[in-house]
């Protein structure tokens, strides 16, 4: 009995090897107990042939051919006269495979999902349809449930930006324990009603939680996670560095547009193809309006409105809401020159220059008379830029270097204001040497850069060090400053203080939930949308003993990490909790 060790009441008859294995079994117990009255009854009343599938063997499906009986039911009152064999150990009443692999194709589901599980199980000789796994993974049990104390709250989008759910995780153990449809008040604070052992909660900083933690769980004591504030901060700071770049860009694009205005001046037949000083304006005004549009999605994403943007960064408040809905910064392509009434006189003018007349006064009658109607503004601007660089050639390329050298000069130009930003918040020592440099440039380009570089500093330093008690100082420092970025950074941390001292002061933070969201993610999207919330649910608070194994050994490593801080206030352990936490910023 090598195969079913745990069924002594059954023998096997025959086996049949071919592409499949065939085992032919009988039941040998002599009584049998009615599933209906619990009564043993030794009086069959015939016999019939089941067929269960099997986990493989070498490879080979098992096919399991089945000779049960029926037994009469001896108990005259009960309503089950006659009654199958059951047997519970190998399969369940009615079932077509065995229990075991019943729990294979289920664990294979859960893990990969229907389609996938099948395909793969397929491949082994685990035999189950998508729906069949499906079905078996949505009959299969939630984990039991947990009293936790500390747990940690987040969000998850079903759809960006339309609808979302929340992810609870036990923080002490470093595990999803529920996922709820929505992230509205009336849910999040029904859950914690029911979970009254609740007695500190890590959180973003959103207004709903809090407000869901106040109405459901007043005892407990309201963490705001640190890697949301950082966030915070890093989208302050970098509209304070995309405005900066911004400016260092526009005078590039004015200096590149001065040089292409007088090519096109200069008289030189039109070429079709472009050049450099065109394609130098050109890139100029695309990076600038890169810029321009971080800096929206920036403010966008601190929860300004169109209109409050559009004040800020100075534009139309429909363009504003034109690249918002886009989601993409729409391509300008090349710029056409504009056109003036003096374009077509400008050969004219140039011939005169040449011949040595540089009266405009005398020049302007000339035009008029050949019919020019444009100003006469027009007319001296023009003359302006012959007299700066077509009159003098050592002049016109002194000015093209002059600008080039600029722009050479200017590593800035070629930052993004999120590398920027990421030049900020990494720790000195990790950067390299040419981020050294474009950080000191940065910090050197205006006061104001260097003043939000040293409050970033010290902030970063307090959640590093868990050293909330300067927080207060910090606070009055960034009133000082007068920085206009900051506040509104400063008005989100007075609002939630006490949950923000907690978060520079405790050790829990929302890192294990975001880590547990990023696989609610990756499973999600292995559903290819088809996910409904029972089986994501499912799935997601799935965890196979090796993996809680291979958590629970790294967490203690972690919590002896912790302490060795709080102890020792070790200069390098505490890096490891920081840098991934900082590193979403960029
Ligand atoms: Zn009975």
């Amino acid at each position: 009995m090598i195969i079913f060790p745990d069924l002594p009441h059954i023998e096997v008859e025959g086996v049949e090897v071919a592409e499949e294995i065939t085992v032919t079994l009988r039941t040998l117990s002599p009584i049998a107990s009615c599933p209906s009255c619990g009564r043993a009854s030794s009086r069959i009343q015939s016999r019939y042939t089941r067929t269960l599938r099997d986990l493989p063997a070498v490879g080979h499906p098992i096919r399991l051919i089945m000779h049960v009986r029926r037994f009469f039911c001896t108990k005259s009152t009960c309503v089950q006269k006659i009654f199958v064999e059951r047997l519970p150990e190998l399969c369940h009443p009615h079932a077509q495979r065995t229990k075991r692999l019943q729990e294979a194709l289920r664990r294979l589901g859960l893990s990969m999902g229907g389609q996938r599980g099948a395909d793969v199980g397929n491949e082994h000789g685990i035999n189950g349809s998508r729906d069949t796994i499906l079905r078996l993974v949505h009959q299969s049990d939630l984990p039991a449930k947990s009293e936790p104390h500390v747990i940690g709250l987040d969000d998850w989008a079903w759809k960006r930006r339309m609808r979302y759910g929340t992810l609870i995780c036990d923080l002490e153990r470093g595990l999803p324990i529920d996922l709820l449809a929505d992230r509205t008040v009336e849910t999040v604070s029904a859950w914690l009603e029911k979970h009254p052992t609740i007695d500190t909660i890590s959180r973003d900083g959103s207004s709903e939680y809090a407000s869901a933690i106040k109405k459901g769980a007043p005892q407990a004591r309201e963490v705001s996670d640190r890697w949301h504030l950082v966030k915070n901060l890093a989208g302050c700071v970098s509209v304070v560095l995309a405005s900066c770049l911004t400016q260092l860009r526009r005078a590039e694009v004015v200096a590149a547009a001065s040089v292409e205005q007088v090519e096109q001046s200069s008289g030189e037949p039109p070429s079709y193809q472009r050049t450099r000083a065109e394609r130098r304006a050109q890139r100029a005004r695309q990076a600038e309006r890169q810029a321009r549009y971080e800096q929206i999605t920036a403010l966008h994403n601190q929860g300004m409105k169109s209109a409050e943007i559009a004040a800020v960064v100075g534009m139309n408040e429909r363009t504003v809401r034109h690249w918002l809905s886009r989601g993409d910064l729409p391509y300008a392509g090349p710029r056409k020159p504009r056109s003036s009434p003096l374009d077509p006189y400008k050969t004219y003018l140039l011939e005169r220059w040449h011949q040595g007349c540089r009266s405009g006064a005398q020049l302007e009658r000339e035009l008029r008379a050949k019919g020019y109607k444009g100003s006469q503004k027009a007319i001296y601007r023009c003359l302006a830029t012959l007299e700066l660089f077509v009159s003098s050639p050592s002049r016109r390329s002194s000015a093209e270097a002059r600008s080039e050298t600029e722009s050479q000069l200017h590593p800035l130009l070629a930052l993004s204001a999120p590398q920027a930003t990421w030049l900020f918040f990494r720790k000195e020592e990790d950067l390299k040497a040419e981020e050294q440099e474009n950080l000191r440039q940065l910090r050197q380009a205006s006061p104001d850069l260097e003043t939000a570089y040293q409050l970033v500093k010290d902030f970063l330093h307090m959640v590093r060090e868990l050293s909330g008690e300067r927080l207060e100082e910090w606070l009055d420092k960034v009133e000082a400053s007068h920085l206009q970025a900051f506040q509104s950074f400063v008005t989100g941390v007075q609002q939630d203080k006490d949950a923000v001292l907690a978060g520079l002061t405790l050790v829990w933070s929302n890192g294990p939930v975001e880590g547990q969201v990023n696989r609610l993610k990756l499973i999600k999207r292995s559903m290819y949308g088809q996910a409904d919330l029972e089986l994501l649910k499912r799935r997601v608070l799935h965890h196979d003993k090796k993996s809680l194994e291979r958590k629970n050994k790294k967490k203690q490593a972690q919590q002896q990490d912790h302490l060795e801080i709080s102890r020792g206030r070790k200069k390098n352990t505490n890096s490891k909790h920081t840098t991934p936490l900082i590193s979403k910023v960029a």
